[in-house]
């Protein structure tokens, strides 16, 4: 039995709304002119009314109209953004995941039984791929739990040497020997009253995002120290850069730069959101300064433990 033809409208958010302003714009016109027509011809009280109500009538449709335009609009941008977030986070994903398949595809092939150098690159890769494998699920977990104002902080008074070591060191863990040129120099003694791993995971973000928007001849610097009632943590790379109508969008939840030749550079557009939102939770700020092509900075300040606000 032959299925009837569906009739598919494929409209896009543009048409909506110009067909709902034609549909609603040209009514709204017509009974404001007969609103306020009728008003000016009207010979008593029942005819002024009349225009009122008219005009009444009208106000509420097109405030009808324009709420039902923005609600559309919003809706639209929140099904698009929501599209992207899982594409992104399927990419991210997968890339790990098709790399660790295949090392251990190649090491289970025996084909390096003979070269226990080249066994121990592969697995040294399988382990550095779950390492950003993680970073990209954690972001995924602190974004929920931080969206739904369930992220607690385990607060400490201590310097914060220790979270800055651990996220080098977790850093150093996902990349190839040589492959960045790494300096950090950290000098502090100030106690801040921090949470250790979110700290962590706010300077493992900026160190991967270094990373990820800088070409060959990557250099990074990390260096933290004492200012007069704050630490101060920079992280500098040598990277892409940011054009001035970029960095004040750049800590908004889900924002990406649309690639010129950012096409192949992996993300989620969580990493900068979250760690502005951690980095408030210590009452700190968080700042970047940037030069297209040449480079990028982020400053994070912390206060002191007992600094006046
Ligand atoms: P993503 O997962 O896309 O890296 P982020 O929130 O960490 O998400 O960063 C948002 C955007 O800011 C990135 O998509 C990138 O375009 C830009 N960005 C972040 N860090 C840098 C940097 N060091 N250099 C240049 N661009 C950067």
């Amino acid at each position: 039995m032959k299925r009837p033809k569906r009739l598919r409208l494929n409209l896009s958010l543009t048409s909506v709304i110009v067909l709902l302003a034609a549909g609603v714009l040209l009514p709204v016109m017509l009974s404001t002119a007969v609103g306020i027509v009728a008003i000016i011809l009207a010979r008593d009280s029942g005819g002024i009314i009349t225009g009122v109500l008219v005009l009444c009538f009208t106000t509420a449709a097109a405030g009808s109209a324009l709420i039902a335009v923005v609600l559309t609009a919003q809706k639209a941008r929140l099904a698009r953004l929501q599209a992207d977030f899982l594409a992104n986070v399927t990419h991210e994903l997968r890339t790990p995941l098709s790399a660790i398949r295949l090392y251990a595809q190649t090491l289970q092939s025996d084909l390096f039984s003979r070269d226990p150098e080249e066994a121990a690159k592969c697995v040294a890769t399988i382990l550095r791929e779950t390492e950003w494998l993680d970073v990209t699920l954690n972001r995924v977990l602190t974004w929920r739990a931080s969206a739904r104002g369930v992220l607690p902080l385990e607060m400490v008074d201590s310097t914060v040497s220790q979270a800055i070591e651990d996220a080098v060191e977790r850093f150093r863990a996902m990349l190839r020997p040589d492959e960045v040129a790494l300096s950090v120099d950290v000098d502090t003694e100030y106690v801040v009253h921090h949470d250790p791993t979110a700290l962590g995971a706010v300077v493992l973000n900026l160190l991967t995002n270094a990373y990820k928007y800088t070409h060959a001849d990557k250099q990074i610097k990390l260096s933290v120290r004492d200012e007069s009632e704050s630490v101060a943590l920079t992280v500098r790379d040598n990277g892409i850069g940011l054009a001035p109508s970029e960095t004040k969008h750049i800590f908004r939840p889900f924002y990406r730069i649309r690639p010129r030749d950012r096409s192949a550079t992996g993300g989620i557009g969580l990493g900068l959101a979250i760690a502005r939102e951690l980095v408030n939770r210590h009452n700190g700020t968080i700042d970047v300064t940037s030069r297209e092509g040449k480079g990028t900075t982020f400053v994070i300040h912390l206060p002191r433990a007992g600094a006046t606000p």
